[in-house]
Formats: structure tokens, sequence, C-alpha cells
């Protein structure tokens, strides 16, 4: 398991970064490998996701405690994969920050509505025409207060929440589900962001 996933989130941490979304060492990755006692592997602090390897994961539990011995520090924001592995069905976590993702944040105060387009077919549960309301939160300089941002903000129809003038978490029931709700999130930002500026200049 372990090494099927490693290759699978090095794989995804690659094409996200050639797409700008993991750039200078920022976002991470993270899938559950056991449900009680919590156990994560978790993408390691200040790594280059352009080639990440085996020893850029690690094991880590509830208490945000290493499993196995490492040079390296876990990322900072495992606390607030820790409170989604906690509070909803994920069993994978992806974090990008993109420009896109940036922008929307800056035009929404609580959610962001995309209802009506099409893309948004590829978050699981939603069909044509569902409401779609991403919840945004604020950053926070201390992670657990963004880990309680982030809480505060899940809501069990979207499999994400935007984090403002920061990045997206968003997650799925395994690897593959959370790189496709990654994929459709993003499009949806930068489908936000450009109608936005279509509006402004009309
Ligand atoms: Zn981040």
């Amino acid at each position: 398991m372990s090494e099927v996933a490693i290759a699978t989130m090095a794989a995804d941490a690659r094409q996200f970064w050639k797409r700008g979304w993991m750039l200078g060492t920022c976002g991470n990755l993270s899938v559950k490998l056991r449900d009680d006692p919590l156990e994560m592997l978790v993408s390691a602090s200040g790594v280059d996701k352009s080639r990440l390897r085996a020893q850029d994961f690690l094991r880590v539990g509830a208490g945000l405690e290493l499993l196995a011995p490492s040079r390296h520090r876990p990322s900072s924001e495992v606390t607030v994969h820790e409170v989604v592995y906690r509070r909803t069905r994920a069993r994978a976590i992806y974090h990008v920050h993109s420009v896109w993702n940036n922008l929307a944040s800056r035009l929404a105060q609580d959610r962001i509505e995309l209802t009506g387009v099409e893309m948004a077919k590829g978050l699981a549960g939603i069909h044509l025409g569902d409401p779609v309301l991403l919840p945004v939160v604020d950053n926070a300089r201390d992670m657990r207060d963004l880990a309680r941002n982030v809480e505060a903000g899940l809501d069990e129809r979207y499999p994400a929440v935007v984090v403002r003038l920061h990045g997206v978490y968003s997650w799925g029931a395994d690897l593959d589900e959370a790189r496709r709700h990654v994929e459709v999130i993003e499009f949806l930002l930068e489908y936000y962001g450009r109608a936005a500026g279509i509006s402004a200049v009309r």
C-alpha cells in the first residue's frame, strides 16, 4: 500500500508542480493508512514537489507524532490534514497553492458559488444544477488556528476548503479521487476568477 501510494503521490505532485500549483516547495499531500488509531503518510516539510522520493514521506499518528524515524519533519500543515481525516470521509488529501485559487479567494466572502458549471459534475455526488458553494476560510499564521478555520468551513457536500490568499485543501475517498477533485476545483476557481475579470471590464 505505502509503495503504491508514494509512487502515486509523487507522480501527482510532479503534475501539479508542472501546472504551477506546487512551486517553491509549497503544497502537501497525504494518504490515510489506518483509521483507528489514525495513521497518515504525509509529505515532508520544505521538499521540492517536482521530485519527491520515498524518504520525503513520513508516517504520522493522530497526535502528530512520527511513527517511524526520519531526518525530515512532516509538513507543518499536517494539523489541517489530521482535522480533515477526523471530520470527513477523506482517505487522501491534496493541498495546492495556485494563482487562480488565490485570486478567486479574494473575490468571495465565505463561499464561492459555481452552480451550473458542467465541470462541477467531477465532484463526487454533484449533478448538473446542484448548488456548488465552496467554503472559503481565512488564512492563519498559527497552524492550529488554520486547522480550526478549515474545520469550521467543512461542508460535507463538498470535498474542498479554500483558504483565502493561501490555497485549497481537497480530498477524496482515495488518491485518484483526490487528484480528480483538485483538477476540478482548480478548473472551477480559474473559471470563477476569469469570469470576474470579464465582468469587471464590461
Ligand atoms: Zn499551504
